[in-house]
């Protein structure tokens, strides 16, 4: 299907996870498509400012740091102390790889990338601000814009001991100390991360629990965890004001405290990249963190333009934008609804912090909420095989099933290889009814040892609690 009345059937802004969904979506559908980026390379804030360095970095710093606390190691005598620089070097190539790899997916599809800074001009017409600045137009246009982290007015971004989760992944000296003012997933993360390198960690929370999203018991692990690693967590403060000087950040609270650090990286809130968009030429209206509201195909107030990925807000992960992007291709091209094939309610979590967190579905707080007669099945890594011999015994999985129709309704895990170990019980639940249940886990024969063995016996605990 091809319009000729524009340059293309669909002009998709941005090539994030969102965009290059959408995109690729469309092209396979036989649609002529391009995409507008403004970014020196494709890829998006995933991959040069967000999962992709930020998880390779993760990877780099434990891997180093477990291989430097070997006892092994040591009594060889190796010591070292790495540089940012140097634990920065393996997310640099990974960016690169990523990047290539993507671009093989534009030129494949005979996708072109358009350079520049895009705005809209009229209801299909995009203007392109870049190189050889264009106007462009298209039938249907995806806006896959992402978003940035967000900026108070009176916080100092020009400082050079004050952060945010794009500036610091470009921080060159390994800081004695760190705040961390914001305790939502990328604040916990990077709070995992600085304290595996062994900085003092203030941790600082606007609410009364860390990540409150999550079920209670992991919630509990976590701050344990995290405490018992020497992260110093307050909850349920509120910032007064940042204060730079010239041997370190001072930040002083509401509640009266202050605290003095060598670096603060602010990890409260992100904005949507709306400005300078020319929303105002369609008629369109962000809230005031720049993000657009969609209906459930995907679709703003004005049916043609579709937005997708963190522009709309949550959940802001790369998984779920990917997804929207894919969905709201299929929804202009052949007409499918999204309800019908493609999960976007379901939606993991996956949180990088040490422990790893993962998890599906309901959890016991919102069961418990709803009246919903349900019981539950737990397994400590501790008690598995594999667990014992990686030595990662911190962790546990617990399934949340119907007492009734022993139905799977969340499963909740934290520890090693929780975020790759959830798709197990995802799986599940999304099978048609009589097949989503906990029997699945108790009739099925894992590998031994591994760590989906958590499974079989946190079904078997759950089971034997029923009466
Ligand atoms: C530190 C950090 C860690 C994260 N870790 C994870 C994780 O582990 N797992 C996970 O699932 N998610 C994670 N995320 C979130 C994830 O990165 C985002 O949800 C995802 O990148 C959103 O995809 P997107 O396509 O909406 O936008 P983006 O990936 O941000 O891409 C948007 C693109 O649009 C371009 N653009 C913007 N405006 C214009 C314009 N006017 N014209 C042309 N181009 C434009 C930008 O240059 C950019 O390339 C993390 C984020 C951060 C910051």
């Amino acid at each position: 299907m091809s319009n000729s009345t524009y340059d293309y059937d669909v002009l998709v802004i941005g090539t994030g996870p969102g965009g290059e969904g959408a995109a690729m979506q469309a092209a396979k559908a036989g649609l002529s498509v391009a995409v507008v980026e403004r970014h020196t390379s494709i890829g998006g804030g995933c991959t040069h400012w967000g999962t992709i360095p930020s998880k390779a970095l993760r990877y780099s710093i434990s891997s180093v740091m477990n291989a430097l606390g070997s006892p092994v190691l040591r009594a060889c005598g190796v010591h070292a102390n790495p540089t940012m620089k140097q634990l920065r070097s393996s997310a640099q190539q990974i960016i690169g790889k990523q990047v290539s790899m993507r671009q093989t997916f534009y030129d494949r599809n005979n996708v072109p990338v358009l350079v520049g800074q895009a705005s809209f001009v009229d209801d299909h017409t995009i203007r392109i601000d870049g190189q050889s600045d264009q106007k462009v137009t298209a039938n249907k246009i995806v806006i896959a814009v992402g978003s940035r982290p967000y900026h108070p007015p009176d916080v100092d971004f020009e400082h050079p001991r004050i952060f945010d989760s794009d500036t610091i992944l470009g921080i060159d000296e390994k800081p004695f100390s760190i705040t961390i003012y914001g305790a939502g997933v990328i604040g916990c993360e990077y709070a995992s991360m600085f304290r595996n390198l062994g900085i003092k960690v203030n941790l600082i929370n606007t609410r009364a629990k860390l990540l409150e999203f999550l079920d209670d018991e992991i919630i509990d692990a976590l701050a344990y965890h995290m405490r018992d690693q020497g992260v110093v967590i307050r909850h349920n403060e509120t910032l007064d004001k940042i204060e730079g000087v010239d041997d370190g950040v001072i930040l002083h609270l509401k509640s009266g405290k202050q605290l003095k650090s060598d670096a603060l990286l602010w990890a409260n809130g992100r904005q949507g990249n709306t400005d300078g968009l020319g929303l105002e030429n369609v008629g369109l209206t962000p809230d005031k963190r720049g993000q657009l509201e969609v209906d459930e195909q995907f679709q703003t107030a004005r049916d043609h333009i579709y937005a997708v990925g963190d522009v709309i807000g949550f959940p802001s992960l790369a998984s779920a934008a990917y997804t929207q992007g894919r969905a709201a291709a299929r929804h202009f091209s052949d007409s499918v609804e999204v309800e019908s094939n493609l999960r976007i309610r379901d939606i993991p979590t996956g949180i990088y912090t040490s422990p790893e967190i993962s998890s599906v579905g309901k959890t016991e707080r919102e069961l418990t909420e709803e009246c919903v007669p349900y019981e539950v099945g737990s397994s400590q890594f501790k008690s598995l095989a594999r667990a014992q011999i990686t030595g990662r015994t911190a962790g546990m999985l617990k399934i949340l099933f119907h007492r009734e129709t022993r139905e799977v309704l969340g499963v909740h895990c934290f520890g090693a290889e929780a975020s790759e170990i959830i798709h197990i019980g995802q799986a599940i639940m999304n099978q048609p009814a009589g097949h989503n249940t906990i029997d699945y886990f108790v009739d099925t024969t894992f590998n031994y040892p591994t760590m989906a063995e958590a499974y079989r016996v946190a079904a078997l605990n759950g089971y034997n609690r029923l009466f």
